[in-house]
């Protein structure tokens, strides 16, 4: 079994009590890793190296040297695709073919913040008395801590590493107990790059106790968070009591809106991406697929056809379109989320049940596909994390907007129709962060992603979100000879 240790002012070791938890390869069902369990004492000293490491000049006065780092780092990560996407199949169980794509994108989120740390610039603002002179600085919030699950790791690490390092802060990052390894592999490449010692450090364990003594440590000005709805409010809540920055990106239950105007093919196409691939373990999942009803029964058979279609396999194998649950607590819910969506009335079309792929000894889960779903129904109200649509009719575009719209959650949509005019008024009308016309899932570095409503507080990607990493001092100058008397009206 393989060992993983802490990693905390650029070394590794083991943390202080010395505990370990297992990490399990969800496609053969085996524990192949041991990682430390960080305790208090390991939070602490995780802080404050990250607390020293940014007071420094040359780290939060040199954004020349900020950019030339995260350039490094982003070739680093280009030059170690592979072994990273390797090392994230084997924490989540995500395809091979998934992971390369998304760690060749990682490398550019590293390259786009870097073009952004030398181009932080304050204001120079206009005075009611031209005897004052008021300009802002833009510096560094403080310690960021970073808490991450365990669907796309290393990628959305990088969402939040890089604009926080551009910003010239340091971070602790605790990844998720289920997918520690990939980002403990990523801190040799931090190392390598250069950093200096405590810019980045990594925390392992369990999230109501590593995460947890993180988010309460007074030295972390911000947390970024990136997780369930449980979780986050929990997160939310310890911030709010220390009065720390605070971004949540949260769940979803995306509506993916299939108008009869639409090209058929490619909405069969889109909807079966939106819900299918990732084995439906996307925040951005389209897993409620509103249908209008002239073209409802083909539309379902349609999807249902491509989704079997879908090869399940090792993950590993660059053949295989769709891997297994990452997690045996995730498998379990969704199965306990399909008996509840028959229970509940909603009438099972296809799928429903686990997989037997392999030595049988993975978490998969055939692509599944509810039918006669009412809105109200917790099958189309809370997020399931797992590869089951719950297809909904509707007769006209005002009904479809209304039961998008009727959900706690805003994270993402799709619309799909020819009719430009309906595409824009649809889009507008969606009540969620991001919204796709005519395809299905895409975020890049250069466009401000994040939900709305319960799917959480701030934007990732995009320049304006450099901001959200650092605050603005006003600094105003008396250049009069002579202060004016204290009591001058
Ligand atoms: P989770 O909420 O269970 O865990 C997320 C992280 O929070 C983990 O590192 C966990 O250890 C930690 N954590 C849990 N309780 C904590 C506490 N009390 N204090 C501090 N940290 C704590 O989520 P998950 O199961 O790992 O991931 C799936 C969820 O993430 C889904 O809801 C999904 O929608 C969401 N997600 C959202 C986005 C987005 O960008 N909006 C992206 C990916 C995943």
């Amino acid at each position: 079994m393989e060992t993983f240790d802490l990693f905390i002012d650029n070394e590794f070791g083991p943390a202080a009590s010395g505990a370990y938890f297992e990490t399990e390869n969800p496609y053969t069902g085996k524990s192949w890793a041991r990682v430390a369990s960080a305790g208090a004492e390991d939070v602490d000293r995780a802080v404050c190296a990250a607390h020293r490491a940014m007071a420094a000049k040359s780290w939060r006065a040199a954004p020349v040297e900020r950019a030339a780092l995260l350039r490094k780092l982003g070739d680093l990560v280009k030059t170690n695709v592979e072994r990273l996407a390797v090392a994230e199949v084997r924490d989540n169980g995500k395809t091979i073919s998934e992971m390369r794509g998304q760690m060749r994108n990682t490398a550019e989120w590293y390259y786009y913040y870097a073009g952004l740390a030398d181009k932080i610039e304050g204001r120079v603002l206009p005075t009611e008395n031209p005897d004052l002179f008021n300009f802002t600085l833009y510096e560094p919030v403080g310690v960021v801590a970073a808490i991450l699950p365990w669907n796309s790791p290393l990628r959305l690490l990088a969402w939040k590493v890089a604009p926080a390092l551009a910003a010239g802060n340091a971070i602790v990052v605790k990844p998720s107990e289920f997918t520690s390894t990939s980002t403990l592999i990523f801190a040799e490449l931090v190392k390598e790059a250069g950093f200096p010692a405590g810019i980045f450090n990594v925390v392992t364990g369990a999230g109501a106790e590593a995460g947890a003594l993180l988010m309460a440590h007074s030295l972390v000005a911000k947390v970024a968070f990136t997780g369930g709805e449980a979780a986050g409010q929990k997160v939310y809540e310890a911030a709010a009591r220390d009065i720390k920055l605070a971004s949540l990106e949260l769940g979803g239950k995306a509506a993916n809106i299939i108008f009869e105007d639409a090209d058929f093919d490619n909405a069969v196409r889109g909807a079966v991406t939106g819900i299918f691939t990732s084995a439906g373990q996307s925040c951005t999942a389209g897993s409620r697929i509103l249908v209008q009803r002239s073209i409802h029964d083909r539309f379902v058979e349609a999807i249902a056809a491509l989704g079997r279609k879908g090869r399940m396999g090792d993950p590993m194998d660059p053949a295989t379109e769709i891997g297994p649950i990452a997690t045996r607590p995730q498998y379990e819910r969704i199965l306990k989320a399909i008996e509840g969506a028959k229970a509940e009335g909603a009438r099972l079309h296809s799928g429903g049940k686990p997989a037997e792929i392999g030595e049988g000894m993975g978490l998969f889960i055939e692509p599944t596909i509810f039918v006669d779903v009412d809105n109200r129904m917790r099958l189309a109200q809370e997020e399931i994390f797992g590869p089951v649509a719950a297809v909904i009719a509707f007769d006209d575009e005002g009904e479809a907007i209304r039961i998008a719209n009727d959900t706690r959650y805003g994270l993402t949509g799709g619309v799909w129709t020819q009719n430009i005019a309906r595409a824009h008024r649809v889009a507008a009308a969606i009540d969620a962060g991001t919204i796709w016309v005519n395809f299905y899932r895409q975020t890049s570095q250069l466009s401000p992603y994040g939900g709305f409503k319960h799917s959480g507080i701030g934007k990732e990607g995009g320049s304006q979100v450099i901001h959200d990493y650092l605050r603005e001092k006003s600094v105003w100058f008396n250049l009069a000879p002579q202060v004016r008397s204290p009591f001058a009206g």
